[in-house]
């Protein structure tokens, strides 16, 4: 359910920024979500259609994936994470607790399991159109 307090929180921080550049429309808005946070996609363009009024009346709701990118704690490479080479059940894991990533991925030049997730966690403002 925290996609309706996601989208509430979302027209709460995109109303402030329209206030302050006196805006009195907004035509587009763009998050970005980190590709292991854990939100229903669907549930939350849902939510914010049905919560939007007001200068939000005519906004394009955009959704948009962020790769997960690590970093190995022993030899320090980063690298790209990509879901594909894991099965879909390690995928489910993974979305509902990060940290039993640290079981499936190891570093690839290393080898080693300890590694920190750089980005991939976490949901932000991409862009905002507005109109005066
Ligand atoms: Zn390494």
């Amino acid at each position: 359910m925290h996609e309706w307090a996601l989208a509430e929180s979302i027209i709460t921080a995109v109303t402030k920024i329209a206030t302050k550049r006196k805006l009195k429309e907004i035509k587009e808005i763009t998050v970005r979500i980190g590709e292991l946070q854990q939100i229903e996609e669907d549930i939350l363009s849902f939510a914010f259609e049905q919560l939007k009024k007001d200068i939000f009346r005519n906004t394009l709701f955009l959704i948009l994936r962020a790769k997960t990118e690590l970093e190995c704690q022993i030899c320090g490479v980063k690298w790209i994470f990509r879901r594909q080479n894991l099965d879909e059940d390690t995928i489910e894991k993974i979305h509902f607790v990060p940290e039993v990533a640290h079981a499936y991925i190891k570093c690839p030049n290393c080898k080693s399991p300890d590694f920190k997730i750089i980005q991939g966690r976490g949901i932000w403002l991409e862009k905002i159109k507005g109109a005066k």
